[in-house]
């Protein structure tokens, strides 16, 4: 496509491309806004809408009570066994409850129990900040028996291999990490850190909240200990939908749940006042899921088991290496820098800029007055701009008009006509 223009070549791109027709089961009221923020919430399914009307009418309006027998008690093993054929579980091996932040809680604290002689757990300075507050408020709850050891950057975009060989020993009772993480998109190899972390006896666990639905994940093969992750992001399931936790098999009977709630029981209808867990993957719920967000989940996940992961994911990285082509070409000249990997073997599926004026040209991006379009990335202080490719429904003709505007904005310097005032959630 050597001697195309850029608008035609990502024209040409959007129409060969075997998922193109994706785009059209999302509600895009307003063409005019570019989406590149499903990293942190995905776009509304047309079929979510239908669906929950279902939920809400149906199952709620007329069958009231009776729909727990019928649709909803064993929702939560229903969709976490369809969540497992997309990051290589087996069927009760995962399960949907609560969020991320909880799940995390619930799983790093039962390694941990289970761990007791060792001290030491083990994560990265990329990590989620609300991973690391919930493993230090374990390490208070505990009575300070274990440590946090952070894993540190050279280069503030990757952690390299060496440094955890120096930091990992038989002292470490649990490594966590991100397995793509959300600042750089740094992704870690799931097959060879896992392996890492038997060598010297120490669980495994992987918060999989930005690879889950855009990057292959196959947590049996890689002999994965433990996993955590959220629904609507790359998966679509909407605001505050519950997430997912993966506990492999053999240690479901191994590891007990700190929180224990009726719908983690043996038997919840029985009313007994002495707790016996399920004895399986189920002992790791805790009180009533709520429904209707949980419903959400599936016409996004059923969106995802059709297009398929493999192609999914070519997608996503041919959506990248055009942005970062055409990035390279027209940006980097104007004080931009790459602030993810260069290789897509290392990247999930967003692109991470950095700028001394980073928030002020969002403000300049998202600013329809500009060129009529709405552009929509967001902010990671002090100075990153994260582009999230949500291969489903954003298209390379959006990322050509993205990289034009952003050329034009440091160009002709237009985030000077922004203030540096803050929002509460960008
Ligand atoms: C988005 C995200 C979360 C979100 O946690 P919640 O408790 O569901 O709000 C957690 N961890 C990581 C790595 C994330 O990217």
């Amino acid at each position: 496509m050597g001697n195309l223009s850029g608008e035609e070549k990502a024209l040409a791109l959007d129409r060969d491309d075997p998922l193109q027709y994706f785009r059209e089961k999302f509600l895009i009221d307003d063409p005019f806004v570019i989406y590149l923020d499903g990293n942190s919430l995905g776009r509304l399914p047309l079929s979510s809408i239908r669906y929950l009307e279902q939920v809400v009418q149906d199952q709620w309006g007329t069958h009231l009570i009776n729909s727990w027998n019928k649709d909803w008690y064993r929702k939560s093993s229903e969709i976490g066994d369809k969540i497992a054929t997309i990051i290589g579980a087996s069927p009760g091996e995962v399960i949907v409850s609560d969020n991320t932040s909880v799940n995390l809680y619930k799983l790093a604290f039962a390694a941990l129990n289970y761990q007791k002689n060792r001290k030491v757990i083990l994560t990265d300075e990329f990590n989620f900040p609300s991973d690391v507050y919930i493993l230090q408020s374990i390490i208070q709850i505990t009575g300070e028996k274990f440590h946090l050891e952070l894993l540190k950057s050279e280069d503030g975009i990757s952690v390299a291999e060496k440094e955890l060989n120096q930091k990992i020993n038989e002292s470490a009772a649990l490594l966590t990490l991100s397995h793509v993480t959300f600042k750089s998109a740094f992704m870690y190899d799931m097959k060879k850190v896992t392996q890492l972390a038997h060598e010297v006896g120490a669980l495994m666990l992987w918060d999989l909240s930005h690879s889950a639905g855009v990057v292959p994940i196959e947590l049996n093969a890689c002999q994965v200990d433990l996993a955590v992750g959220c629904t609507y992001k790359y998966m679509n399931a909407g605001p505050g939908a519950p997430a997912f936790l993966y506990v492999r098999k053999d240690l479901q009977e191994k590891l007990t749940s700190p929180v224990w709630g009726w719908f983690g029981a043996d038997d919840p209808f029985d009313f007994k006042l002495d707790y016996i867990p399920d004895k399986g993957i189920r002992k790791f719920l805790t009180g009533t899921p709520p429904i209707i967000s949980l419903s959400a989940i599936e016409p996004g996940l059923d969106m995802i088991l059709g297009a398929e992961i493999a192609k999914i994911r070519s997608r996503s990285i041919a959506l990248s290496e055009y942005f970062i082509e055409q990035f390279n070409d027209q940006l980097l000249k104007y004080g931009f820098g790459l602030a993810s990997p260069k290789s897509s073997d290392l990247r999930g599926s967003h692109v991470s800029l950095k700028h001394q004026e980073a928030f002020r040209i969002i403000k300049a991006l998202m600013d329809k007055s500009v060129d009529g379009y709405e552009i929509i990335p967001d902010f990671r202080p002090p100075d990153n701009i994260r582009f999230g490719f949500a291969p489903l429904y954003n298209s390379f003709h959006e990322i050509y008009i993205t990289i034009k505007k952003l050329d034009q904005i440091v160009r002709q310097r237009l985030f000077e006509n922004y203030d540096h005032m803050k929002e509460d959630v960008t």
